[in-house]
């Protein structure tokens, strides 16, 4: 069955042929730390394809459709930039691939016109989104009215949690449960991806008891075994999971010098049953980006 990718990033070539230099003038430091990190061996944590790139290896993958995801960043121009990006790979390639919107936190005018011109502009949700990484005090105020509008407009929000016993990393920022399980109850009405298995959340009755809230496989081969699929599966149900890679991030780095996207799509077709396969791996996308089915 051909699958459908919940979690991708991509970026410009302004900022993927020299993500240092970029970073260092646009003032994105946190960024840089996380995406330009070098593993143990010298090797790099994550490769910065093109979009011609990603279509290939979504081929190779048998993936019919990759979510773009926006990245947290500091600056509102740093969004703007990624979503005209974005605006143009939706508008190139509308079979193959869906976006959601950066959202400027940090600035609630920018914010919330960006909440309000998402749809026209051809976004299908918003994030990925981290208020615990950027944007300080000023981000998690602003991200109540984010999160009201988001609902209202019916654009899910993907949001990037950290598993809070994992093994820390340069960039590796405390994201507290409890503030996830607090907004996905205070605001009903929107539709939550919590990233990463939802630091956790995916294994436990906490996020069962969750009922408007996905959670995202991304990065699994780097944080968890691949149990991690079957004990999801028992806990919050496979209709609350989505098949998510965090291409282009280097998933099988000791043993694939690329992105390891075919590989992790082979991890989740051998460890999911046809019918959960199903539905983590396209229906429940397909349902969360009103697709047809
Ligand atoms: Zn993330």
């Amino acid at each position: 069955m051909r699958l459908i990718d919940s979690h991708v990033h991509l970026y410009p070539s302004a900022i993927a042929l020299d993500p240092v230099a970029w970073a260092q003038t646009q003032g994105e430091a946190h960024w840089a730390r996380l995406a330009t990190r070098r593993r143990r061996d010298g090797g790099p944590v994550q490769l910065f394809p093109t979009v011609d790139e990603l279509m290939h290896e979504l081929d190779a993958a048998e993936i019919d459709r990759a979510v773009l995801l926006g990245w947290y960043w500091e600056h509102a121009s740093s969004c703007e930039l990624q979503n005209q990006f974005y605006a143009d790979c939706i508008r190139a390639y509308p079979d193959r691939l869906s976006a959601f919107a950066a959202v400027p936190l940090a600035k609630r005018e920018s914010a919330l016109a960006t909440v309000a011109l998402a749809r026209e502009q051809g976004f299908a949700g918003l994030g990925e989104l981290s208020p615990h990484s950027v944007g300080g005090a000023a981000a998690r105020r602003v991200l109540p009215e984010v999160l009201a509008a988001a609902g209202a407009a019916r654009l899910p929000v993907n949001l990037h949690v950290s598993d809070p016993i994992a093994r820390k990393f340069a960039g590796w920022v405390e994201t507290p449960l409890h503030d996830f399980v607090a907004w996905a109850k205070n605001f009903p009405e929107t539709t939550f991806v919590l990233a990463h298995w939802g630091g956790g959340l995916a294994f436990c009755e906490t996020g069962r008891a969750l009922t408007n809230v996905y959670f995202d496989t991304a990065a699994s081969p780097l944080l968890c075994d691949a149990s991690a699929w079957s004990r999801a599966v028992a806990s919050v149900g496979s209709e609350r999971l989505l098949f998510g890679s965090d291409y282009p991030l280097r998933l099988y780095p000791r043993t694939n010098e690329g992105t390891g996207l075919a590989d992790f799509a082979r991890e989740a077709r051998t460890a999911l049953s046809a019918s959960d396969l199903a539905l983590v791996g396209r229906a429940n996308a397909q349902h969360l980006l009103g697709l047809r089915q």
